[in-house]
């Protein structure tokens, strides 16, 4: 049996700025009888996995991986044309945002994201005692005068996500470039490119280009979205190599496991799974758009994509939250956001065209009962 503590004794307390956190909160994913969902929750690929990378895993060994990734490192660095000195590994992408902003934020300092962005940002600079601080949003999306604004001599970091999760929303090159030229040199720019390769053409923003050429800008990418390794939590970064120095010397040694570097080595010698993934994605997501547009009278409001995921807005009698519970009760998961602030708005990830046209089905038929 286990005692409790004596009364008197001291309890440990975390640190201030820790008990500010909240925990990061999954999507569900099974029903209220535990039955399984569908589950366009998380973002993940609905084609699964690249064969060649679930081959790949079976031959994986279980010692210790390789410390420094270098074979995926190099695969990377040539096919983006990049030093592979100037890349490093991440158990997840989200492992590197969050080394990020301890190897350049702490208390007193200050980290800049967009209002409705990806949850992590917060938590990354809480966790290391910096302050966030919140630019307003532009209609949903990144405004980047909104962000330039609020740059302090404080500021260390800035977070953007493009495409943005969880709006889909988009900045073009020439937004990134100026949000860029903007800042102070010795201000970090994350681009966050977990979504990027859901644009058809490589480094469409010109992040990567950015990363290349300036001392204070960092790309972060992953294998989880597109290429569909979401289980093995593998992502990368890649900038200036101080930036990739920081990294490399905070970051745990065997960060990435054989099997997620076996996998992702297979999944970028397969570009066909990848594209196929992209086209699905294209199709999927324009033809679920057009339905839910033909809802608007109903006042539902799909948000532009450029992602593999939509954000509705539910404007209307019917709610987010009860078009959550019904999709729920007809075996779907989606991401309902009232902790971000999005109360009235479902994120749902491009799943199969069944699961698409189901979704679309039972939003109309939700809708038109609400009247
Ligand atoms: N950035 C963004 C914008 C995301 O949406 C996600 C996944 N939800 C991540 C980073 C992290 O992905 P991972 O840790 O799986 O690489």
């Amino acid at each position: 049996t286990i005692t409790t503590s004596t009364a008197g004794a001291k309890a440990p307390t975390p640190k201030p700025w820790i008990e500010g956190i909240h925990a990061y909160v999954p999507g569900k994913s099974k029903g209220k009888d535990g039955r399984p969902l569908i589950k366009l929750s998380a973002n993940e690929n609905p084609l699964g996995t690249s064969p060649a990378a679930l081959a790949a895993k079976a031959q994986a060994p279980a010692l210790y991986p390789d410390p420094d990734s270098a074979a995926l490192r190099a695969e990377l660095g040539e096919r983006h044309g990049i030093d592979p000195a100037r890349i490093v590994m991440g158990t997840g992408s989200d492992e590197l945002l969050n080394l990020i902003a301890q190897g350049y934020a702490g208390p007193g300092d200050e980290v800049i994201y967009v209002r409705y962005g990806f949850s992590v940002y917060d938590i990354a600079a809480r966790r290391c005692g910096a302050t966030p601080v919140v630019a307003p949003d532009r209609d949903y999306g990144t405004d980047v005068d909104a962000l330039l604004a609020l740059v302090s001599e404080r500021t260390r970091l800035v977070f953007v996500a493009n495409p943005n999760n969880p709006t889909g929303s988009y900045l073009p090159a020439g937004e990134i470039a100026r949000l860029h030229a903007g800042l102070p040199s010795d201000v970090v720019l994350v681009l966050d490119q977990a979504y990027a390769e859901y644009l058809a053409p490589e480094d469409e923003d010109g992040s990567l280009a950015l990363a290349a050429a300036h001392e204070n800008v960092l790309v972060t990418r992953t294998f989880s979205k597109i290429f569909g390794l979401a289980g093995e939590r593998i992502g990368w970064a890649t900038g200036a190599p101080g930036l990739v120095a920081t990294l490399n010397r905070i970051r745990g040694p065997f960060n990435v496991p054989s099997t997620g570097q076996a996998m992702a080595l297979a999944a970028l010698a397969d570009p066909a799974f990848v594209e196929a993934s992209r086209q699905h994605n294209l199709e999927q997501r324009a033809r679920f758009v057009e339905k839910l547009e033909a809802l608007g009278n109903h006042g539902l409001r799909p948000l532009p994509s450029q992602a593999n995921f939509v954000l509705v807005l539910f404007e209307g009698v019917l709610t987010a939250e009860a078009a959550f519970e019904g999709l729920a009760d007809r075996g779907y998961i989606v991401r309902w956001l009232p902790g971000q602030g999005l109360p009235q708005a479902l994120r749902i990830t491009i799943g199969t065209s069944e699961d698409m046209d189901a979704i679309a089905a039972a939003l109309r038929e939700m809708a038109e009962d609400a009247k």
